[in-house]
């Protein structure tokens, strides 16, 4: 049978691996070395799942929401990662990962953020933990998401703001792998989502698997079967989507949903719609589909919602949409805008802009009364509110 979980060498069919510089090989090996054994170890789960519960709030409630159910007709419920400590999924795969690095002996964490969701995340833990984090980030973000700086300031992390290149994401992910490279003994590096080179995408989707693992138990009690119809969730990177399905991978029951961003429109220069638009390339140490021009230069991606914003995607989502595996739909800035509001009024779930796009590919789908569809809303949308204002639909 076909299996689209990842293989002994890091691969989910052609895309994965490890791509890296020889310097890190070290570091990415001993991690590599470390990760399983480490998460399925019983102290470490127990430690873990501990946290899950009495830190970050889970199990996070499976919601009908009749209202939005009407609607499309069909049953729908909402995976309400969006009611975890600090808003969002994001939380779980910091938790693990700084579990992980304590027990591999590291006492410095860094990262590298983009919107600031991950930095968030990351020096959240590292409070709790009593551990050193320094996060890079662009210069130009740092700008942007100045109320994300102020927290993770708060928290007790040094940011430091990268000026190379155009000073974004991809820059303060250079910084970080920069930092690695000179500080291999005392440093564990936090990636916040499933790309990066192997074991990352695997690790983070392990640590994420929580979402699905939830989900097969609350649709038990819920609808007496462990499985949907459908499971929904946007792509940045891939981790709140690969957290949703972890479980049914290799489950053909159920149809996987991806909504990626379509910015302003796949075809308008302004959009991070990675799986329709990408071409096979190297991004972040893994062979993945990149948005890059004929030269293989990586291009700028946009998307109204900051952590959509990525050129690249996750090997596992890559593998999915080139095997058919997953419906992969592009959500343009309009269409989530108005699924925000539509969730927002109909039942009272302001969600983040990432989680818009999932519910806006709702209206694309066709269902049928008795299937069973499980949206994950990935964050709340309280960063997001200013934007939500100023592009109100009319
Ligand atoms: C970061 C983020 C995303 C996108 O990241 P994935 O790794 O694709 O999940 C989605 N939703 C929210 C709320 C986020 O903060």
């Amino acid at each position: 049978m076909e299996t689209y979980r990842v293989n002994n060498e890091g691969y989910y069919g052609e895309f994965g691996g490890a791509y890296i510089p020889e310097i890190l090989h070290r570091c990415v090996e001993e991690l590599r070395q470390a990760y399983l054994q480490v998460l399925d170890n019983a102290d470490f789960q127990q430690e873990f799942n501990a946290l899950l519960r009495d830190y970050v709030g889970r199990p996070s409630p499976l919601y009908l929401a009749r209202r939005l159910s009407a609607k499309y007709g069909c049953r729908i419920y909402l995976k309400r990662e969006d009611l975890n400590h600090t808003g969002a999924h994001k939380i779980n795969n910091a938790i693990g990962q700084v579990l992980l690095a304590r027990r591999m002996g590291k006492r410095r964490i860094i990262a590298e953020t983009g919107a600031g969701q991950h930095g968030v995340a990351t020096a959240t833990v590292c409070a709790l933990m009593g551990m050193e984090c320094i996060v890079y980030m662009g210069k130009t973000d740092v700008e942007r998401q100045h109320v994300n700086v102020e927290r993770m300031k708060m928290l007790g992390a040094e940011v430091r703001p990268v000026t190379s290149g155009n000073m974004t994401l991809k820059d303060a992910t250079n910084e970080a792998i920069r930092d690695w490279c000179c500080h291999p003994e005392d440093t564990y590096y936090v990636i916040g989502s499933t790309v990066g080179p192997h074991p990352y995408p695997d690790m983070v989707a392990r640590l994420q698997s929580v979402i699905s693992k939830e989900i097969r138990q609350q649709l038990l009690q819920h609808e007496g079967r462990d499985y949907p119809d459908y499971l929904m969730a946007c792509v940045g990177g891939g981790s709140n989507a690969a957290g949703t399905i972890y479980h049914y991978l290799d489950d053909e029951r159920v149809h996987i949903v991806l909504a990626e961003a379509g910015g302003k429109g796949i075809h308008s220069g302004l959009s991070a719609a990675t799986i329709q638009l990408g071409r096979l390339g190297i991004i972040h140490g893994a062979k993945t589909l990149v948005m890059q021009d004929e030269d293989g230069q990586i291009l700028d991606p946009y998307s109204i919602s900051a952590g959509l914003d990525y050129p690249g995607i996750g090997p596992m989502h890559a593998n999915l949409a080139a095997k058919k595996r997953a419906t992969v739909l592009a959500i343009n800035d309009d269409e989530a805008i108005r699924a925000a509001y539509e969730l927002t009024r109909l039942e009272g779930i302001i969600p983040a802009l990432e989680s818009a796009h999932a519910l806006g590919a709702l209206e694309k789908m066709r269902f049928r009364p008795q299937d069973i569809v499980v949206l994950t809303v990935s964050g709340r949308g309280d960063k997001d509110i200013a934007t939500y204002l100023a592009n109100a639909p009319r």
